[in-house]
């Protein structure tokens, strides 16, 4: 699993019991964490994000600003102490019992929830702390990128293998027999003149190939990460994440000639992917680019409604690992 905040130490049995117990925590430290009140309702006043607050460091307590809800808050602190003194009673807080099925999709769900919640809560450090603009991406590339955008696209397509059946086109050169030249091996490409098309995918397809469609897909070679909403220069920080603290390996970075940057990784193990499923949209990072046919912008190629290149800013083709 990928730690997304190294501060939260709390062992992730204890803070999903505590939440199993108190619903969702906003957690703020390894031991405390503003939570909604179980008196809610009995509010006299007017709710805010802050009244109440859960303590682990001694006693857990939660504790709220409001006074209205103190039997409420009394009966939960019982409940809570309880969960937490008891870990083989911590699969609910319902005394039903529960089947082994049940209880082993309540701690995955629970799981899932504490990864997203993680990476809510460190996506404003993440951006600060690894920021990356792309004036020093575009120092940092290993491999020299040619100055001039249409000499580029032949090293973008390096990435892939010789023999692998690579797709490239417009977005609709695909699923009729005629689209059967859109997918060719990558070193019958490199052949071309120039940009043979737009877009390219960063997966690649079987052999005899005409759709881009997902039961084509012979193997998935690259992640592709992109933001709708990141500026150029805020996204190069969840690429540089991705590189050092998931240690996924960068392989290019294409500026679409539009608003966005493409972060191309080699593709990593399956479960490293469920994990990013989760943590890259509290990102905002897109979440259709985890569809293995989605078609991404080849560089080198000139963006006509832009006026503007489809550029490499950062390669590194260099074959193994890193
Ligand atoms: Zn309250």
């Amino acid at each position: 699993m990928i730690q997304t905040d190294e501060k939260n130490t709390t062992p992730a049995a204890m803070t999903e019991a505590v939440e199993r117990v108190l619903g969702g925590v906003e957690w703020i430290s390894d031991t405390e964490g503003f939570v909604r009140c179980p008196g809610e309702s009995d509010h006299s006043h007017r709710n805010g994000r802050k009244d109440c607050k859960v303590y682990l460091d001694r006693i857990p307590t939660i504790t709220c600003f409001h006074s209205s809800c103190e039997e409420a808050v009394k009966s939960k602190n019982a409940e809570l102490r309880v969960a937490l003194s008891a870990p083989a009673r911590l699969n609910g807080s319902n005394p039903r019992r529960r089947s082994p099925e049940e209880k082993a999709r309540l701690i995955e769900l629970n799981r899932k929830e504490s990864i997203r919640r993680r990476a809510r809560n460190s996506r404003d450090a993440v951006l600060r702390d690894f920021r990356w603009p792309v004036s020093q991406i575009t120092k940092a590339s290993p491999d020299v990128i040619p100055a001039m955008p249409a000499e580029q696209w032949r090293m973008h397509l390096g990435l892939f293998a010789p023999e692998d059946v690579v797709w490239i086109g417009d977005i609709f050169d695909s699923g009729k027999p005629e689209h059967t030249a859109s997918f060719r091996r990558r070193e019958e490409w490199t052949s071309f003149e120039s940009a043979p098309g737009s877009f390219t995918c960063p997966a690649v397809f079987k052999e005899g190939s005409f759709a881009r469609s997902n039961d084509n897909v012979l193997a998935r070679r690259f992640l592709v990460v992109e933001s709708d909403i990141l500026k150029k220069d805020e996204v190069g920080a969840i690429f540089r994440w991705l590189k050092e603290q998931a240690r996924l390996r960068l392989r290019a970075i294409v500026d679409t000639g539009g608003k966005s940057l493409h972060g191309w990784f080699d593709y990593p193990g399956e479960a490293e992917m469920a994990d990013l499923r989760l943590i890259l949209p509290e990102w905002d990072c897109d979440p259709k680019l985890f569809t293995p046919s989605q078609p991404v912008r080849l560089a080198g190629a000139f963006r006509t409604e832009k006026n503007a290149w489809q550029t490499l800013l950062f390669l590194d083709g260099k074959e193994g690992a890193r």
